[in-house]
């Protein structure tokens, strides 16, 4: 069976810390200030597609994982 998880592109991540801010639970700040994805078995899709919508330059996607 196949699940969503978000996907970051560091390259376009200005760590404005929106998404973090929207769904703690599966966003967070690395060591060099860009937001990467935690928690990856237990993602809260509503939150996400909130972060996703609303990230600035639109670094958030959904990858389908098999
Ligand atoms: S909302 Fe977008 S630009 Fe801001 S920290 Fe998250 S991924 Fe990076």
């Amino acid at each position: 069976m196949s699940k969503k998880i978000p996907l970051i592109s560091p390259d376009n991540c200005l760590g404005c810390g929106t998404c973090i801010a929207l769904c703690p639970n599966n966003f967070s700040i690395n060591d060099v200030g860009k937001a990467e994805c935690i928690n990856l078995d237990s993602i809260n899709e509503e939150e996400v597609q909130n972060a996703i919508d609303s990230c600035p330059v639109v670094a958030i996607s959904w990858k389908e994982e098999e």
